[in-house]
């Protein structure tokens, strides 16, 4: 079965032929750190895990290399950062660094509650600045950069293709991208590869002085790092197309004696709430960490892939009610069986550019073990306990609650494991040990 996938490059769904089959390779635009992730931020990451599901089965688990990174350098964590400091006596960068690091720890375990697989790299853009260093040094030399007032700027003109991606007339993209006109600017859509930094905004030194990376570099550097010149497959949401994934297209390649970035390029549309486009003076701003408290991760998942990945997308209530109860029935299937297997049907949907609606619409009349075989390459897993988490705790807070009764256990404090355990009870979740660990249920 050939996979096919819509390259935004092209305008057209293509044939998938990896550069090397032993190590298929792709990059996605991960989050920037400084707020809880919204379940519009969710999309990318569950269709292209996804995605990296589909390639390890068809390639084999070892021989696809998915790379997802952490910006953990932006000037929109800058100014949360001098936000939140206020005006107290503490330095911006130490309330910086807690922020990247506590927003990244949450966004992990949110998205593992999601049913996502880690990816095989998360690198982080503060542990790659040398190689975004290097790579405009490249970019300078070649003349493709030149230095300006402290700023390293991109020479879009040196670039006569610029704009393939995007495929927009000039007048609009100046427009998109609402660039701000510097005056050490040769070119309105010339954009910054480096800036200075003051003492309270992190900084790097380097040969044009100390200061910090622009963003799109920063994709540049990891993804060349991590998956050489060029891949297979770039992703990202449909936001990322321009002027992001158009920027990184001109370093890339200007760096790279012409030689493309990547093959196909992917973008998930875009996600709205109950009709509405997400924002916070709205209020309607919806946080994983806050759907997770009320609902399984399986049935977020579920619901997100109901619509195929391009389409633009409305989250609603009533939607996640109806996935609720099309896994329930499901779970119940593949929990019945002992063998699953992946059907034909459903396999052809996938590769048909990731179709999961009708991949959904296949498991309605499957047979069991291909409901179980279906449910599981779509990442879900059909366990009971998972689906049943319909008490008042989130799964994670009664994990924790398991690891925190097994520590007072180990250290023969029967007491307090007995009391966690009472409180668990009193919440209606009941433990069971046996020798490979504890499990936990719902009680009905
Ligand atoms: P950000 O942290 O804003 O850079 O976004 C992380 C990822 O989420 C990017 O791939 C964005 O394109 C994607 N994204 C942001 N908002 C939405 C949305 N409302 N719907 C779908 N994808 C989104
Ligand atoms: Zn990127």
């Amino acid at each position: 079965m050939t996979l096919r996938l819509y390259n935004t490059l092209t305008r057209r769904k293509e044939d998938f032929v990896p550069l090397d089959p032993h190590r298929v390779r792709m990059y996605v635009c991960g989050p920037t750190v400084y707020d809880f992730a919204h379940i519009g931020n969710a999309r990318p990451v569950i269709v292209f895990d996804v995605l990296f599901r589909l390639l390890q089965h068809l390639y084999g688990a070892d021989h696809v290399i998915y790379v997802r990174n952490i910006t953990d350098i932006d000037d929109k964590i800058n100014a949360r950062s001098r936000e939140l400091r206020g005006n107290r006596n503490v330095p911006v960068l130490d309330v910086l660094k807690e922020i990247t690091e506590e927003t990244q720890r949450i966004y992990l375990e949110d998205v593992t509650a999601l049913g996502n697989l880690k990816p095989t790299h998360t690198p982080r853009a503060t542990a790659f600045v040398p190689q975004m260093i290097a790579l405009i040094e490249k970019l300078v030399q070649s003349g493709h950069a030149y230095v300006a007032e402290g700023h390293v700027l991109f020479d879009v003109s040196s670039k006569p293709d610029y704009g393939k991606l995007a495929r927009r007339a000039l007048d609009e993209m100046i427009a998109g991208a609402r660039v701000d006109v510097a005056p050490y600017k040769k070119g309105p859509m010339d954009f910054v590869l480096w800036k200075p930094s003051d003492e309270e905004t992190p900084g790097w030194n380097s040969p044009f002085g100390f200061g910090r990376p622009g963003w799109h570099i920063e994709c540049s550097a990891m993804s060349d790092a991590l998956l050489g010149e060029t891949f297979d497959i770039h992703g990202g949401g449909i936001d990322l197309v321009f002027p992001h994934h158009e920027n990184e297209i001109a370093q890339s390649e200007s760096a790279h004696g012409g030689h493309p970035l990547a093959r196909i390029w992917m973008h998930n549309g875009f996600l709205n709430v109950e009709g509405e486009k997400m924002s916070k003076s709205l209020g309607n701003f919806v946080t994983i960490h806050d759907l997770l408290k009320d609902w399984p991760g399986d049935v977020l998942r579920f619901n997100m892939l109901r619509t195929h990945y391009r389409q633009p997308m409305d989250w609603t209530v009533q939607g996640m009610k109806e996935s609720w109860k099309s896994l329930e029935a499901w779970y119940e299937s593949a929990n019945a069986v002992h063998a699953a297997r992946v059907s034909d049907a459903l396999l052809s949907a996938l590769s048909d550019d990731l179709n999961t609606p009708q991949a959904i619409a296949e498991l309605h009349h499957a047979r069991d073990d291909e409901v179980a075989g279906g449910l599981a390459l779509l990442g879900f897993r059909p366990e009971p306990q998972r689906i049943a988490a319909k008490s008042s705790l989130p799964e994670s807070e009664i994990l924790a609650a398991i690891a925190a009764r097994d520590a007072a256990r180990r250290a023969r404090n029967f007491k307090e494991s007995d009391r966690i355990r009472d409180e668990l009870l009193a919440r209606g979740i009941s433990l069971k040990d046996s020798p490979k660990g504890t499990t936990w249920e719902v009680k009905r």
